[in-house]
């Protein structure tokens, strides 16, 4: 039964077929049982309550919302008012916000159960969940290798099936890496799709919270709940409501480039995107390598760029507005806000310090200037591309799910893992991780970018790939 997509779960709950309560039960028993993969932070201990009360409003012919007892987990990084929001780190051990992000009310509002709150990098800034505060999640398919990140717990939870939906944060690359890593399908949509208000912040201008599930059409689904302007962000002011649930003119032969700079060297991981290529072909696409040059520069920019606006929005976590364990008994100040910081962990640490540098007087126009001079050409130059292309296509991530400890204490070939995702994230466009192969036993992930605000188009697309998917 946890297998089931949303989209038929929510079928055979509002048709009687099976209840809310019984999903919700068995998924809860679902995490007891893979609690060694260590997805979770929080689990719902009221869930199986809040499943009655649908049940009882569906018996009662009342009506019902679009993801009525379906069990959603979330990103640690989303506040959420009834249930901790730590971003895995020590800095808010047992924080529960005051409010709830606008996803969550927009969730809640169609009946979906927050079935409890995942693992993640502490704040969001990692790839593998292993700079988690509360130790690393594992991946399901091999426990000695990474889930991906930084919302590995997310992705983790949709492919053991404790939630059917899960929602993460992609800053560059954050949802597609772990759904490539753990084998489920994950969207970064375009910048300003989805509201931030409520996510917490670690590069506002560039990141988007996207949903992670088992099939395309559930990442519509949820698309269809949660998009959409919202007056408590104005980043999403400029986009109308896209249909995600409608259907979408395609183009009828549609041109897709394959970007040079984003190859694989391992030629097991190529394979995997030929034959995804190939089956677009063989659907009349017409499938050419392209060259996005900036593409070499991309990573570089990114973290750049990030690690500012990370020091800045960081800023607030001085142990006296938010914090832990706030007794200052016997501190002058300065000690006092040192001790409190000293707490982030080693990345978080790297990015502040990286953050608080390459902006200063003096270093802003070699580093932070230029960076921002590389994301403006770079998205130059695939605006350009999507003249003439409908959709790029490349590996997700260039290297196979890779080995517990094996990069923790090597930053910079962390950071060159992302080397498909950021661009993405940077030029705001919206991007699409699908499972598409294994290799070792272990998943790989096809990514397939469309031009801004194409969206549901994407998405309509791309299940060309899913239907194709071989395991
Ligand atoms: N690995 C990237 C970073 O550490 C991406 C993280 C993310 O998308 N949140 O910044």
């Amino acid at each position: 039964m946890l297998e089931q997509t949303a989209t038929s779960l929510v079928d055979m709950i509002s048709s009687g077929e099976t209840t809310a309560e019984y999903v919700i039960e068995q998924t809860i028993k679902q995490i007891e049982d893979t609690s060694q993969i260590h997805a979770f932070l929080h689990v719902n201990k009221g869930a199986v309550q809040q499943a009655k009360e649908i049940d009882r409003r569906i018996k009662e012919g009342r009506r019902v919302g679009r993801l009525a007892g379906i069990p959603v987990s979330i990103k640690d990084n989303i506040c959420t008012k009834q249930y901790p929001t730590t971003c895995a780190s020590r800095m808010l051990d047992g924080y529960t916000p005051p409010y709830d992000a606008t996803v969550i009310r927009r969730l809640l509002d169609e009946d979906a159960i927050i079935i409890g709150k995942t693992n993640m990098d502490e704040f969001a800034m990692g790839l593998s969940t292993e700079f988690s505060a509360y130790g690393p999640t594992l991946n399901p398919h091999n426990p000695d290798i990474v889930p991906g990140g930084s919302s590995g717990g997310s992705a983790a939870s949709v492919a053991t099936h404790t939630s059917t939906i899960s929602l993460g944060s992609d800053t560059g690359g954050s949802v597609r890496n772990p759904a490539s890593f753990c084998g489920v399908v994950g969207f970064k949509p375009t910048y300003g799709m989805i509201s931030r208000y409520g996510l917490i912040s670690y590069a506002n201008s560039i990141e988007q919270i996207g949903p992670m599930a088992k099939s395309i059409s559930d990442i519509s689904l949820c698309m269809s709940v949660i998009a959409g302007p919202d007056r408590n962000d104005n980043t999403t002011a400029g986009l109308t409501s896209v249909l995600f649930t409608d259907t979408h003119d395609v183009a009828k032969n549609p041109k897709v480039g394959i970007v040079r700079q984003m190859a694989s060297n391992d030629n097991r991981i190529q394979n995997v995107l030929d034959k995804a290529v190939e089956r677009l072909s063989a659907h009349g696409c017409t499938c050419e390598e392209v060259s996005l040059e900036m593409v070499d520069y991309s990573v570089a920019a990114y973290y750049t760029i990030t690690s500012t606006e990370a020091a800045s929005n960081l800023a607030r976590y001085d142990n006296i507005r938010y914090g832990y364990n706030m007794d200052h008994t016997g501190y002058e100040y300065h000690q006092y806000i040192t001790k409190a910081r000293a707490m982030f962990g080693a990345e978080v640490k790297r990015r502040i310090i990286a953050g608080g540098f390459v902006p200063s007087a003096g270093y802003a126009g070699r580093y932070f200037l230029k960076a921002l001079k590389v994301k403006s050409r770079l998205t130059r130059e695939i605006d350009k591309m999507f003249e003439s292309y409908d959709y790029l296509i490349s590996v997700t991530v260039p290297i196979l799910p890779f080995r517990m400890g094996e990069k923790v204490d090597d930053p910079v070939s962390m950071f060159l893992v992302d080397m498909n995702t950021v661009t993405a994230n940077l030029t705001g466009k919206p991007a699409i991780s699908i499972p598409y192969g294994m290799v070792d036993g272990l998943p790989v992930g096809v990514q397939m970018m469309a031009n801004t605000t194409e969206d549901a188009k994407l998405l309509q697309f791309a299940q060309i790939l899913e239907e194709g998917h071989t395991q």
